[in-house]
């Protein structure tokens, strides 16, 4: 079974109440608590030594990584995050000082988004640091944007550059919450969502919440130098293309918007973020799956993303 196949049954049949607007399936639960014009955004993450850092990485990483993974998915439904509460498992000989410096890390973090640390557990687990972050955060009433929301004709967009996150930003990856802010701030967004698992991947959880399809423009794929250099060294098990497709950990945005906005938008947007790339890399069609065009045709994408248990 894997992470996906045990997620759709975990969730089949979740306890629910009058609080819920968006449940299990989207990058945060979404929940009307009385708090006038505003919705709370409600999400938690978890970051696992051996699986999302290793015991070389720096503390201080390791500690930003772990909040950042959560801030992206704040990002992701283009919200601010509040606040935070960080759980923590210690093997039984654990070194303070290092924790301290975990600690040091995602409080920079915290402290640069505006984000509070308050409160959170510590436990016992053998042979491994875990980390988990609860986090809030709020997103205006009228503004929630899902991953469900595109349509067919549509413009599809990422920011950054991907593939080869593990050479590196995966540790040190700015959370994109400005930049999906301003974009729901100014300009009809359709559908948004954050890369965590690979572009591929990810972007058929966006295409099956819509109930659409895509096409993809292969020389439109934005990949990251890392990406490129892994492929040119040689060492590298795929080329470029399928790490930028497959590749997890990017944490850009993705998302959709009218066709009529995607020029406009481009525009505006170098304005706005000139040193963070933005490519519009295809287009929501009717149907299903994601396709992938190239000078000589049209080919189904087989490729999948990062998948847990898999
Ligand atoms: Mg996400």
């Amino acid at each position: 079974m894997n992470e996906f196949e045990l997620i759709a049954r975990l969730t089949r049949a979740l306890p629910t109440n009058e609080s819920v607007v968006v449940g299990a399936g989207d990058d945060c639960a979404v929940l009307d608590v009385g708090a006038g014009d505003r919705r709370l955004l409600f999400k938690t993450d978890a970051v696992v030594e051996g699986i999302h850092f290793t015991s070389e990485t720096p503390p201080e990483k390791i500690g930003h990584k772990a909040l950042a993974r959560c801030l992206s998915d704040i990002a992701a439904m283009a919200g601010t995050p509040t606040a935070a509460l960080i759980t923590i498992g210690l093997p039984k000989n654990f070194d303070p000082k290092f924790v301290a410096r975990i600690y040091a890390g995602l409080n920079e973090l915290a402290e640069r988004q505006g984000v509070a640390v308050v409160g959170g557990e510590t436990t016992t687990n053998p042979e491994r640091i875990l980390i988990s972050i609860a986090l809030v955060g709020f997103v205006p009433r009228g503004r929630v944007l899902l991953r469900s929301g595109a349509k067919v004709g549509d413009a599809i967009f990422v920011t950054g550059e991907l593939g080869g996150s593990l050479a590196g930003k995966h540790l040190e990856f700015e959370p994109r919450l400005s930049e999906a802010r301003w974009l729901a701030e100014n300009f009809a967004i359709h559908a948004l969502m954050d890369l965590s698992d690979g572009l591929a991947g990810d972007l058929c959880h966006l295409l099956k919440a819509s109930g659409v399809g895509a096409e993809l423009l292969k020389t439109a794929i934005p990949i990251s130098r890392a990406a490129r250099l892994a492929a040119k060294s040689g060492d590298a098990a795929k080329p470029a293309l399928v790490a930028a497709l497959t590749d997890g950990e990017d944490f850009e945005l993705l998302f959709t918007v009218a066709s009529k906005d995607a020029v406009p938008l481009l525009d505006k947007w170098k304005q706005n973020f000139p040193k963070l790339k933005l490519s519009c890399i295809g287009k929501i069609i009717a149907g299903e799956g994601v396709r992938l065009r190239d000078k000589t045709g049209v080919q189904t994408l087989a490729v999948h993303g990062y998948v847990h248990f898999s």
